[in-house]
């Protein structure tokens, strides 16, 4: 069933009627990663920022949560999800040329991720290669500030569009405003208050690689061949190569990506475990170490492990996956039953990444 609700919107200075076209009880399943198995009571598609205060009005009114939905990769949903649910498809890409090399790109908040990666490679604007095939969309990659062999989006960020939900204006959020942190941003913190409508990255067309990752710079190697240089292109490359030998493609099997945060312990407990555990996989951090939480499950015995329709990867044990019919609250018991053990082993507390809603 649909309905249209009536809003007003200003335009030309009059206020005019403004149809929101939300829909009823919307499958959707195919819109979460995991694959789990849900419904939304009323649904709507943003594809113009024209949309945005009569929807936030209009929630307000009649007292509705609202969920902003992208890709649905870093969401854990319940079965059926109450009030308004607004998938963002802004479109938009736009290149302004700085003339040193350097050039500004504005991308729509509801683009592919990883299409927008692999059009500024194809346009020779460099910077997001470590980024490739990050699924979602690009108003959610501020959001938990996405990052992959050694580079996070904050890196290439110079500001982001967005609706202010308290101000009720269209606003601009410098870097800095953004408040990026590991996995975290302004947006993560403040979940019912900004809608990113745009996300403004710095790129360049000299390349400045990162390999700072071992296991990245010894497979951009073995790309480059015998030619020896590293390009950018080969950086892009290897990264698909190393993502699609580790991780679960979302099409065939769900799941969110990294289940846990990496946690990071002062350098006292770093050091008291390396005494115990000679072979703990760890990185200095500004606030201590950042301890790999995918070596404290797979050394709790987790790796491949199944518990009712979820279970542990077998290639990476940091993602937990839907075998074929598991929900929210399955993957719940498996996420406490796995953190249980590791704090028993380790003194350890992994924190979800994933935001679980409602
Ligand atoms: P969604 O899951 O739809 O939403 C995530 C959060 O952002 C929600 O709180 C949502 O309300 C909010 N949101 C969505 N759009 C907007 C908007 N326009 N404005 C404001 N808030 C919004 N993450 C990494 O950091 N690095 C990785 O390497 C990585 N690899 C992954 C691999 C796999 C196989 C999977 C499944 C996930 C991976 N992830 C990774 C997690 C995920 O892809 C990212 O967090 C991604 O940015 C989520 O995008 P999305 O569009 O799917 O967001
Ligand atoms: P990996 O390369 O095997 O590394 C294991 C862990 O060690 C990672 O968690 C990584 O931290 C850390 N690490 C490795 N080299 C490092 C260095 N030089 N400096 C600092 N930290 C270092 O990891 P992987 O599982 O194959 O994943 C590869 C990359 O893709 C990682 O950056 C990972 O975060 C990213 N990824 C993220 C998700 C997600 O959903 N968030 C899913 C898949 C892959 P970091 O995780 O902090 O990088």
């Amino acid at each position: 069933m649909r309905i249209g609700v009536y809003a007003h919107r200003c335009k030309d200075r009059k206020l005019v009627p403004f149809m929101l076209d939300l829909q009823y009880d919307v499958d959707l399943t195919a819109c979460n990663t995991f694959g789990f198995r849900v419904v939304a009571e009323r649904f709507i598609r943003i594809d113009e920022l024209g949309q945005l205060p009569p929807l936030c009005d209009h929630c307000e009114k009649e007292r509705l949560p609202l969920l902003l939905l992208g890709g649905g990769s870093n969401l854990v949903l319940s079965e059926r999800l109450p009030g308004v649910v607004a998938q963002m498809a802004l479109s938009g890409w736009r290149v302004e040329e700085l003339g040193d090399g350097e050039s500004d790109v504005t991308v729509g908040a509801g683009v592919p991720w990883p299409a927008t990666v692999e059009r500024a490679l194809d346009e020779d604007l460099y910077g997001l290669e470590n980024l490739a095939m990050i699924p979602g969309t690009v108003g959610a990659a501020p959001v938990q500030n996405i990052g992959a062999y050694g580079v996070e989006l904050k890196d290439r960020v110079r500001y982001v569009e967005g609706y202010d939900r308290h101000t009720r204006q269209f606003i601009q959020l410098s870097q800095a405003d953004c408040a990026f942190r590991y996995r975290g941003s302004v947006f993560k913190a403040n979940p019912e208050r900004y809608i990113i409508t745009a996300v403004h990255l710095r790129l360049s067309k000299t390349p400045a690689l990162n390999l700072s990752y071992a296991a990245l710079e010894e497979h951009c190697r073995m790309v480059a061949g015998d030619k020896g240089v590293i390009t950018p292109r080969h950086v892009f490359t290897a990264v698909c190569q190393l993502r699609q030998s580790k991780l679960p493609e979302p099409a065939e099997i769900g799941s969110a990506g990294s289940f846990f945060q990496n946690p990071v312990v002062s350098e006292a407990h770093y050091r008291e475990l390396k005494v115990k555990f000679p072979s703990l996989v760890a990185h200095p951090d500004a606030h201590g170490y950042k301890l790999a939480a995918g070596w404290l499950i797979e050394q709790c015995g987790w790796k491949g492990k199944r518990l009712e329709q979820v279970g542990v990867y077998e290639k990476q044990a940091l993602v937990l996956v839907n075998l074929g019919g598991g929900d929210r609250a399955q993957i719940e018991r498996l996420a406490t039953a796995i953190q249980v053990s590791v704090q028993e082993r380790f003194g350890v507390l992994l924190e979800p990444e994933p935001r679980f809603y409602p």
